[in-house]
């Protein structure tokens, strides 16, 4: 059943809720920021550089990675963006391809829906190294080939809530968005950071502000 009043807005985490990226608000603190970016170099498929990444954290303590991301303020206008959209009837949610301790808690201090992202593997509050990834590409052939197939869990949160694909919106700054912006009836490409990113839709914003997508939402959707 499609509930024809309810829509979904998805957000990607790092560089669109909040004005910073998680990995590196992390590895700079701790020193291996150099080994990150290497990685991210690499030529292989999205999904293997999370779990290379992911051994370099093995030891840390959660609570680092916790204070990791309450260090990063969020994205300009934020709150109140989320709070309008909730006003229009919005479910709103998190896809990332960062990790479930940093979306728990961003997610938590906004009061979203929602949040999809990778699981650290813990042990006694510290990360072992082990990731599980939600994936999602396989199983609807989607090109990204990420940890996080954002495109898959934008469709599965709305046929979890009956929203309508032509009812959600999705917005993000990185390759890693392309597949959602590209299937959300809405896709906003927010300060794009590759120029595939820009042209994957004609709703781009420029201007570091989330208060942007307000207009864009009111001129895109029927209320
Ligand atoms: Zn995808």
């Amino acid at each position: 059943m499609i509930d024809s009043d309810l829509k979904l807005a998805t957000f990607d985490m790092d560089g669109t809720l909040i004005d910073g990226r998680v990995i590196f608000s992390l590895s700079d603190r701790l020193g291996f920021s150099d080994k990150v970016r290497q990685i991210q170099s690499e030529d292989i498929a999205g999904h293997l550089k999370t779990k290379k990444i992911a051994k370099l954290l093995e030891g840390i303590k959660v609570a680092e990675v916790q204070s990791a991301v309450a260090s990063i303020p969020l994205m300009k206008n934020c709150e109140f963006t989320i709070s309008e959209l909730r006003k229009r009837g919005f479910k709103i949610g998190i896809i990332t391809d960062s990790y479930t301790i940093a979306a728990d808690f961003v997610a938590k201090r906004l009061s979203l829906d929602f949040y999809a992202a990778n699981r650290l593997e813990l042990k006694d509050g510290i990360i072992t190294g082990d990731i599980k990834m939600p994936l999602g590409w396989e199983k609807i052939d989607c090109f990204c080939r990420i940890s996080v197939c954002k495109r898959y869990h934008l469709e599965e949160f709305a046929e979890k809530y009956g929203i309508a694909m032509v009812n959600t919106l999705a917005v993000g700054d990185t390759r890693s968005d392309m597949c959602m912006i590209q299937r959300a009836g809405v896709g906003i490409a927010f300060m794009p950071k590759d120029p595939d990113v820009t042209s994957a839709t004609d709703r781009v914003i420029h201007k570091p502000d989330l208060a942007e997508v307000l207009d864009i939402v009111d001129n895109s959707f029927k209320s």
